[in-house]
């Protein structure tokens, strides 16, 4: 018996990875960082190692060489590498590093040493976003000191890469002219002597609607999810993750831990930010911030309940948030649903991100957390 639980649907992961890579006919990796954005690394990145993707992408090498441990031989591609960290663990467990910089470069090829094997590296070129990545200035000077140590052994140039500074709008004018710095850092790492097989830009959005930007390898995160990477309102305009044949795979759910009857005009929750307007059911549904309800969403998260979108009733807290069911027939142990795929008319997590204020990405990488056990369909 559960109290609350997040249940993942496996299939749809893997329905939703197989339209992407019939969309494209470069390889896919899947992005699988930040535990598979809340619906658990391992078994993700299994599902989808079933349905269609070669690679696996992460942020940390923490996170590569859980994958590795897993028994996962898949190449993996971990980029966000502060100083200091056993770069030689991962390129001993063949797992293929970022390098954005002279210094990361300089700290790959010590790592090789110590591993006595050439590290993989995908150079990245900052195109627009100015977060990782050598700016165009720079390129020149990290393409050419790459290619030294690939000559000397130290690193095997595998790929060279970017990302974009939309991941909701794939018709932003952003897009083509980073599209157009991407190209001219491809062509200046060849003539420099650095010819990674490996050429990769693509996001979700880019995935789904810019095959123009698909070169070798595709890198959609959000998608894999069955979600859209544009809010539904907005400037994106890709609309939901079902325009595309996409299936949200997460739900969030718990069973109402007791109900009463209170008079009108009773405040609810911390601070008393909502009043009944008459004699009403409440429902209490056990589940807080600290598993990822969103405190944003105060007074505003939908959450079904006995067949009807209820709105929070006052604010989220740490464990719980309160429903005002008026008359209706509620009990303890009913279900409510938080959000999921909407098949059912339960809200949805763009729902949330509206209700909150935020993205979808982020409604279901909080709901990963640790207290509320996932369970997989
Ligand atoms: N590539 C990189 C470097 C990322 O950081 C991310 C996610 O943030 C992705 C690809 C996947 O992006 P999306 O989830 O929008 O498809």
């Amino acid at each position: 018996m559960w109290q609350a639980e997040v249940r993942v649907d496996l299939d749809a992961i893997r329905d939703n990875m197989a339209v992407l890579r019939d969309g494209t006919t470069a390889e896919v990796m899947a992005v699988v960082k930040a535990d598979a954005y809340g619906h658990g690394m391992l078994p993700v990145a299994r599902a989808v190692l079933e349905s269609g993707a070669s690679w696996l992408g992460v942020c940390t090498l923490d996170e590569a060489l859980t994958l590795r441990r897993a028994g996962i031989s898949a190449p993996v591609l971990a980029w966000l590498l502060a100083p200091g960290l056993p770069l030689h663990e991962g390129i001993a467990a063949g797992i293929d590093l970022g390098v954005g910089s002279l210094d990361q470069l300089g700290e790959m090829i010590g790592a090789a040493r110590t591993a006595g094997r050439p590290a993989r590296v995908h150079l990245k070129i900052d195109t627009g976003l100015s977060r990782g990545g050598a700016t165009p200035a720079d390129w020149p000077a990290l393409v050419e000191a790459a290619a030294k140590a690939e000559a000397n052994g130290w690193i095997e140039a595998v790929g060279v890469w970017s990302h974009f500074v939309y991941a909701d709008a794939p018709g932003h004018e952003t897009i083509d002219r980073q599209l157009d710095v991407f190209r001219e850092g491809v062509a200046t790492a060849e003539r420099l002597g650095v010819d990674a097989p490996y050429k990769h830009i693509a996001n979700s959005a880019a995935t789904l609607t810019r095959p123009d930007t698909h070169f070798d390898l595709v890198r959609p995160g959000i998608a894999i999810y069955g979600l859209s990477p544009s809010p539904r309102t907005g400037t994106g305009g890709l609309g939901e993750g079902e325009r595309y044949g996409l299936r949200p795979a997460m739900t969030a759910r718990a069973r109402v831990a007791l109900t009463k009857r209170v008079p009108a005009g009773q405040g609810v929750s911390y601070g008393h930010t909502y009043h009944t307007e008459r004699e009403t059911t409440l429902a209490v549904v056990p589940l807080g911030y600290a598993d990822g309800v969103p405190r944003h969403a105060s007074n505003s998260g939908p959450v079904e309940l006995g067949g009807k979108i209820r709105r929070i009733a006052g604010r989220v807290c740490m464990d719980q948030v309160v429903l005002d069911c008026g008359d209706d027939q509620v009990a303890p142990g009913d279900v409510a649903t938080l959000f999921g795929s909407g098949a059912n008319g339960e809200p949805t997590a763009d729902d949330w991100a509206e209700a909150a204020g935020t993205i979808n990405y982020e409604i279901v990488t909080r709901f990963g957390g640790v207290r509320v056990p996932r369970h997989y369909d």
